[in-house]
């Protein structure tokens, strides 16, 4: 199996990445904003707990997206790998990511960090606002507490993965195509 983990900032791109490398690379997409708007959408006593803590732009607790994760990984036993992506956002997540795939005998082969500063993110989040129909994207308070959640809890999780050599930082500025292609070129070193 082969195993990544895209990273970065809210409006970082690792959505509109993830789809084109999945695309080419035939990963399942594990996306735990995607798997709790889907919760949130379906009304599970999970969505709506989650629901809270979302509108307010602050992570939903580790032992909820955790199980959402467990629950993936035993669905999927076929796959060549998975990407995940916006997990883990905490040093519990990386951590119970890591038994989890140890259990399967696999592990995360690199985490690919994308760099983007903090005015652009901004920016990007309330012009996918106008059409994402995601309501944490429309406020600018909202998206700046994701930022900052972002800062004081999930930037460790580079340093979790560094302690393993296992981090690449690449530019997430610039077009579409060429963070792509800058991405598919680490994978493929890797692969
Ligand atoms: P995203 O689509 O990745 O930007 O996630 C949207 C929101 O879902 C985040 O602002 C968090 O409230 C929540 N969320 C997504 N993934 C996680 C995670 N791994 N840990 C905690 N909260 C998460």
């Amino acid at each position: 199996m082969f195993n990544i983990i895209l990273f970065g900032p809210p409006g970082s791109g690792k959505g509109t990445q993830s789809t084109k490398l999945i695309g080419k690379y035939g990963l399942k997409h594990l996306s735990t904003g995607d798997l709790l708007r889907s919760e949130i959408a379906q009304q599970t006593p999970l969505g709506l707990e989650a629901k809270n803590f979302i509108d307010k732009g602050q992570l939903v607790p580790d032992e909820v997206v955790i199980g959402m994760i467990s629950t993936a990984l035993e669905t999927n036993p076929d796959v060549p790998g998975f990407l995940f992506d916006g997990f883990p956002r905490t040093a519990t997540q990386a951590e119970a990511l890591d038994k989890l795939l140890q259990l399967k005998k696999t592990s995360i082969a690199v985490m690919l960090a994308l760099d983007v500063s903090e005015e652009e993110l901004v920016t990007r989040l309330l012009k996918r606002g106008e059409s994402s129909g995601r309501s944490d994207d429309t406020n600018e308070s909202v998206i700046r507490s994701r930022i900052e959640e972002y800062e004081t809890k999930t930037r460790a999780v580079a340093d979790y993965y560094n302690q393993f050599s296992k981090v690449v930082h690449l530019k997430g500025e610039g077009s579409i195509d060429e963070i792509f292609n800058s991405i598919c070129e680490e994978i493929d070193k890797r692969k």
